[in-house]
């Protein structure tokens, strides 16, 4: 990311809508965002693709699930943050993923220009990639500033938007019990 080239166009926008970029408290604010932009783009989510192995028997009903995995992004259509509160199932065959790979998954594709949906994509197919699993269940429960600041304020609407796969797919028991968890699930 070019540092200078956005302090410079933020300048340009404080000028724009009317500000006047010199005075005392905007004085450093393009090169303040340009640095909050090159963090939240060039963010390196550490290694995403370890997993535990573990011997389970094969034909187990164990289903994992994690819930509160909280991740800040930014929407592609009004550039404002989004808050999306994640909860992400599967079920293990032959390896566990450690609890931290689901928290640097989920940043891994939210470090960018954003839509929820396709975060929640993103994230169901590294899921799969990681633990082998082919049943996997991915709820985002998010809010959105570009619908909380704007217009008529919706300061309790949430986007609730899931990716289902294998057991959790076709409307079966995993995947509605995925969904009753998230619909319980209020955001902090
Ligand atoms: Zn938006």
């Amino acid at each position: 990311m070019n540092v200078e080239q956005v302090a410079a166009l933020y300048w340009q926008l404080l000028l724009a809508v009317g500000e006047d970029p010199e005075r005392e408290g905007l004085r450093g604010t393009p090169k303040r965002v340009a640095r909050w932009w090159q963090e939240f783009i060039d963010h390196d989510p550490g290694r995403t693709d370890t997993a535990f192995e573990e011997d389970l028997v094969a034909d187990t009903d164990r289903i994992v699930v994690v819930r509160g995995i909280i991740a800040w992004s930014l929407c592609e259509h009004h550039l404002m943050p989004m808050k999306l509160e994640l909860l992400i199932g599967y079920r293990p065959c032959g390896s566990v993923l450690g609890l931290s790979k689901f928290a640097r998954i989920v940043s891994a594709h939210t470090h960018r220009l954003q839509l929820q949906e396709r975060i929640v994509d993103g994230v169901a197919t590294d899921i799969a990639k990681a633990t082998g699993s082919a049943d996997v269940g991915v709820v985002a429960d998010g809010e959105h500033l570009c619908m909380s600041m704007r217009g008529v304020r919706q300061d309790q609407a949430r986007t609730l938007s899931h990716n289902f796969s294998g057991a959790f797919a076709d409307g079966g028991a995993p995947g509605n019990q995925l969904l009753a968890i998230a619909a319980r699930t209020e955001l902090r």
